[in-house]
C-alpha cells in the first residue's frame, strides 16, 4: 500500500492503491484531500550538497589548524639556525618557539585532530630548534672564548690601559 501524506496535519496514511488521484478524508484530522499519484507529492530530498559540506569541512579546519602548528615549529626551527649566529638571542628564541610549536603539534597529532604530515613537519620542527638552541649555545661559548682570550691578551700586553 503506497503511503501518502495528509496536507492539513502532516499524518502519514496507507492508501490503497485504487484510492490514487481520488478525494479522501484523512483519519486523523477528518479534512478532505486528493491524494496525487506518487512522485510528485513526495520530492525526493537533494542528494549530496546538502549533508556532503559539514564532514568535509570540520576534518579541513581542524587539519588545517594543527599544521599550522606543526609549519610554524618547522619555519621557525629553519630561522633559528642562521639566527642563532646573530648574536645567539634570535637563534635561541626561535628554537624555543619551534620546540613548543612542534611539542603542541604533536599533542594535537595524539589527540587524533591531525593528520600524519603534519607530525613529520612537528618533527623536522622541533629538530630544527634543537639545532639552533645548540648552535646559539656553541656561538655563545664561541664569543665568550674570543672575548675572554682578547682581553687576556690584551692584559698581557706591557703598557697600561687607563682605568679612570
Ligand atoms: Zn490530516
Amino acid at each position: 500500500m503506497p503511503e501518502v501524506t495528509c496536507p492539513n496535519c502532516g499524518t502519514r496514511l496507507s492508501a490503497p492503491e485504487a484510492f490514487l488521484g481520488r478525494q479522501v478524508t484523512c483519519g486523523q484530522c477528518k479534512q478532505g484531500f486528493t491524494i496525487s499519484p506518487p512522485g510528485p507529492p513526495t520530492p525526493p530530498p537533494p542528494p549530496g550538497p546538502g549533508p556532503l559540506p559539514p564532514p568535509l569541512s570540520s576534518p579541513l579546519s581542524s587539519h588545517s589548524q594543527t599544521s599550522g602548528l606543526a609549519t610554524a615549529s618547522l619555519v621557525l626551527g629553519i630561522i633559528s639556525i642562521p639566527g642563532s649566529f646573530c648574536y645567539a638571542l634570535p637563534g635561541l628564541i626561535c628554537g624555543i618557539l619551534a620546540i613548543i610549536f612542534g611539542v603542541l603539534a604533536r599533542k594535537a597529532v595524539a589527540r587524533g585532530t591531525a593528520g600524519g604530515s603534519s607530525l613529520s613537519l612537528a618533527k623536522a620542527g622541533l629538530i630544527c630548534g634543537v639545532i639552533g638552541i645548540i648552535l646559539a649555545v656553541l656561538f655563545v661559548i664561541v664569543v665568550a672564548g674570543i672575548v675572554a682570550w682578547a682581553q687576556s691578551q690584551a692584559t698581557a700586553r706591557p703598557y697600561r690601559v687607563r682605568t679612570f
